[in-house]
């Protein structure tokens, strides 16, 4: 039997890549734009880093995770998020050390959650993702987001709604808690199964439930802005006056709660209205306490994680064209042995001018290698022949006019760059 690949995954196949080169080419150029280097993390993780960073009262760590003991019988993990391995990494290397705020993106991060796959959900995903340490101020939130939002701009799409909220901080959110678990109580023989559990640990996350009956449910709980305290209050202000000097549109969302328990202030997710029910294309926030909580001293952080399916996805339905990678400048044709020789080496020669180059390493007919050609797109054909080899000269045919050319082998690279 064929082996196909596990349930969940995707293969990209060589020619769609193009499309991922070009997403990944403009995310590093805006980026750099804002002073943001590269960073990457392991695939692997000590399990206990996402059940101390994520929560172990989140959907990710009760129940998606690629968790397993290695051969040393040390549990380990298949990233299930990127934040969690970014923060070890700043502790670990004490970039704290460094001028702060350290600023640093990610860049098609394979992520890993046992789901169940639809569109726009698979079981391994990939990201691209921001995180800032050492900014506490409103106006970084707002920054972050609008890298976003040129990245989605850059690329053509359009129709995204950007939903902020603020979720206060550990004090303000403890005095919510309370409202909405009395709130709630009320409900308890109506939510679903997971929403009950979620009652008495940690019941923001059921504002975030996808069960209709919940949402419902939820609809006139108490809203979390009404009880922020003063200081997250005037953080959320200066969120909104940020996004408002930059001209970004968004709306207050108060049931944007995030699934991850390390987020405080700031939540924000941009939400697209051509993927369906999947429609949150990147999502993030701050999180003001986890680098404490993972260890590290007390460092405000603040990011995003965006899904390049689900980016990919929205760009497909909106029927955005990427440019597609570009044509050979020649397939040399040739008809024996020793003129298959002379064109290896001159398409190694084209190529080392720059040139895009092929030849024949099949044994066709020439016939045959010039409907190969045409397949192709390239943008000129040459045949070696005998006269070829003896004379060094090449005629090149020049597919999109029709018209030949007999020109010296040694000009060839000259004629084709013109
Ligand atoms: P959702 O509410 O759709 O489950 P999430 O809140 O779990 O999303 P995050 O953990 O914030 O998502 O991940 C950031 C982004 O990664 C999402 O906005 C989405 O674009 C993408 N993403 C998350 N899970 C998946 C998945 N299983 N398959 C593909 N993309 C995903
Ligand atoms: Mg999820």
């Amino acid at each position: 039997m064929e082996i196909q690949r596990p349930k969940g995954t995707l293969d990209v196949v060589p020619g769609e890549s193009y499309k991922w080169q070009h997403v990944e080419n403009i995310i590093r150029s805006i980026c750099d734009k804002y002073g943001f280097n590269e960073a990457r993390t392991p695939v692997i993780e000590h399990t206990e880093l996402f059940a101390r960073g994520v929560g172990d009262t989140t959907d990710i760590v009760q129940k998606e995770m690629y968790t397993f003991d290695d051969r040393g019988g040390r549990s380990l993990t298949l990233k299930p998020e990127g934040t969690a391995g970014v923060v070890r990494m700043f502790i670990e290397n004490r970039l704290f050390n460094d001028a702060q705020p350290t600023k640093m993106y990610y860049l098609n991060a394979p992520i890993f959650r046992y789901e169940r796959p639809q569109s726009g959900r698979y079981r391994e995903h990939h990201q691209f993702g921001i995180e800032v340490f050492g900014a506490p101020r409103a106006s970084q939130d707002a920054e972050c987001i609008s890298i976003a939002l040129e990245l989605f701009k850059t690329i053509g799409i359009k129709e995204l709604v950007l939903h902020i909220n603020s979720i206060g901080c550990p004090d303000c959110r403890k005095k919510y808690n309370e409202a909405l678990r009395a709130y709630l109580d009320e409900y308890k023989t109506e939510l679903c199964p997971t929403c009950l559990t979620r009652l008495e640990r940690n019941p923001l996350r059921i504002l975030d439930c996808k069960e209709q009956k919940c949402k419902d449910i939820c609809k006139d709980a108490p809203k979390i802005l009404d009880s922020i305290c003063d200081d997250c209050k005037a953080h959320f202000d200066e969120l909104q006056a940020s996004l408002d000097s930059l001209g970004i549109e968004y709306v207050v969302d108060p049931f944007i709660v995030r699934g991850l328990d390390y987020y405080t202030r700031t939540v924000f997710e941009i939400i697209s209205t051509h993927i369906g029910s999947q429609g949150a294309v990147c999502a993030g926030g701050r999180y003001d306490r986890l680098v404490a909580q993972l260890g590290g001293s007390d460092t405000p952080a603040v990011g995003f994680g965006l899904g390049l399916e689900r980016l990919l996805l929205v760009a497909k339905n909106q029927g955005i064209e990427f440019p597609a990678p570009k044509a050979y400048d020649i397939y040399i044709a040739s008809l024996g042995e020793k003129e298959r020789l002379l064109s290896l080496r001159l398409a190694a020669e084209l190529r080392a001018h720059g040139l895009k180059a092929d030849i024949d390493h099949v044994g066709r007919s020439i016939k045959a290698q010039f409907k190969y050609a045409s397949k192709l797109n390239v943008r000129f054909t040459g045949v070696i022949g005998d006269k070829e080899l003896e004379n060094g000269m090449i005629t090149v045919k020049n597919m999109a006019l029709g018209t030949e050319e007999t020109i010296p082998q040694s000009e060839l690279h000259k004629y084709l760059a013109n």
